[in-house]
């Protein structure tokens, strides 16, 4: 099942990565996922795994400790994974993006302390923008951190927070006016916190509560909480970077290789349904053949396989474009936008291939298709991808005349 999504021009170490990673899928992952799955499970043994592969330090550089790989061979590794649970995926995305942020944006004195940590796995990350009341709106946040002698005081509900439990090192965006006088626009007086933290769940530190899992539809497994913060002293050394009002720039840097990642995991699981279907099709027989020689379905095979190539070759695009060194937002937008749209499609498809068995909890179909849609919102969600893609072309095909 190797034809589709193939990428050309990968050196050694990228093949051996990816056929390593793909190998754990298939004989560590994708025999247990939809077991865990169902009972709601953390998928310890697997998380444990990814670490001796040195997967929590993929993209962390070496001189920390981590393997100081590309966004590109990221990706494929996320995708492999997403093949066998989307879930797993999700438990190195947001530590991913940690990373990356502090790679790009913090002191040294925090990479010092945090990135070798991290590329070991033993701290965790988790990143922490949305609230009860928004998601998209990230500039109208309230949570605020309030400047007292050496340390910040940190107050507000956090909303969605994946890893929320498991991690032990949170960034957090919030409000700090500090330094920025009234009428600042809002996206430059925000700051992201490093929030140290025990894992696990109820008061994990003085003045920070990470309530119960929030019970979801699909991604299981991952836990995904409440954050709230009553009084949290942080001290200041713990201000990414060490300058406050930079936060919203710092999160959606990392938010934007987070939506390669998410194209990436759509990618994953649209493979996975289209080798669901394709395998199916030629079990099931109706009217005397297999259903695969019916023209109805051999048609939606085809259009899934297409949706397949395309997502993977747009997703490599924005991935290969960031390692470049140059801007990849608009290639980033509309890979996440394409990948997350046909990964529902193909697993509608592949659903509907399976007709009634689709239905039932014994086939691995019914559990993506309660996964798909959570890629629609991760990241941000079809609309605002395409605000930004909007956006974006509108610079780039100013009107002249
Ligand atoms: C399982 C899960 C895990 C998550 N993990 C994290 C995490 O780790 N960290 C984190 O910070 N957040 C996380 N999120 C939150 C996620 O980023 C938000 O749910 C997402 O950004 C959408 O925000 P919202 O839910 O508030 O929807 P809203 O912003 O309220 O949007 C509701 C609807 O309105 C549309 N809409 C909004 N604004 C516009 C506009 N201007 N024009 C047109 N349409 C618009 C949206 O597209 C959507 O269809 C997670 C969410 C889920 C479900």
């Amino acid at each position: 099942m190797t034809r589709l999504a193939q990428t050309a021009g990968l050196n050694d170490v990228q093949q051996e990565i990816l056929s390593t990673v793909r190998d754990f899928v298939d004989k560590e992952i994708i025999p247990v996922a939809t077991q865990l799955e169902h009972r709601d499970e953390y998928p310890t043994e697997i998380v444990e795994g990814l670490k001796e592969l040195g997967l929590f330090g993929l993209m962390i550089p070496e001189e920390y400790g981590g393997l100081g790989e590309s966004l590109l061979t990221y990706a494929l590794c996320v995708e492999e994974i997403a093949r066998g649970w989307m879930s797993v995926s999700g438990i190195i995305n947001t530590h991913f993006i940690v990373a990356y942020m502090l790679k790009q944006h913090g002191t040294q004195e925090q990479k010092d302390t945090f990135l070798p940590r991290m590329a070991l796995g033993e701290v965790r990350g988790a990143f922490s923008m949305s609230e009860p009341a928004l998601g998209s709106d990230v500039a109208a946040i309230t949570s605020k951190g309030v400047k007292d002698g050496a340390e910040y005081v940190l107050h507000g509900q956090k909303m969605w927070l994946t890893n929320g439990g498991t991690s032990s090192l949170v960034a957090v965006l919030c409000r700090s006016d500090e330094g920025h006088p009234e009428g600042t626009a809002p996206h430059k007086s925000m700051t992201t916190f490093l929030v140290e933290k025990e894992p696990g769940f109820g008061e994990v530190r003085p003045g920070l509560t990470i309530p119960g899992k929030i019970d979801k539809m699909g991604y299981k497994g991952v836990d995904t909480t409440e954050l709230i913060m009553d009084g949290l002293r942080i001290p200041a050394n713990r201000v990414l970077g060490g300058t406050t009002g930079r936060g919203f720039y710092q999160m959606m840097d990392g938010v934007e290789v987070g939506r390669v990642n998410v194209a990436a995991r759509g990618c994953g699981v649209a493979q996975r349904a289209f080798e669901l279907g394709v395998s199916y099709a030629q079990q099931r027989h109706t009217f005397g053949k297999p259903i695969a020689q019916h023209q109805a379905i051999q048609f939606k095979l085809a259009e899934m396989a297409t949706k397949v190539e395309a997502a993977h070759a747009m997703m490599v695009n924005a991935a290969r474009k960031k390692d470049s060194g140059e801007r990849n937002d608009l290639e980033a937008g509309m890979a996440k936008y394409l990948a997350s749209e046909y990964c529902k499609e193909v697993v509608e498809d592949a659903f509907r291939i399976h007709g009634g068995y689709g239905f039932s909890k014994e086939y691995e179909i019914e559990r993506l298709y309660r996964e798909a849609p959570m890629l629609l919102i991760g990241e941000g969600t079809a609309e605002i991808q395409k605000m930004i893609i909007g956006r974006r072309l509108l610079e780039e095909y100013r009107f002249q005349g």
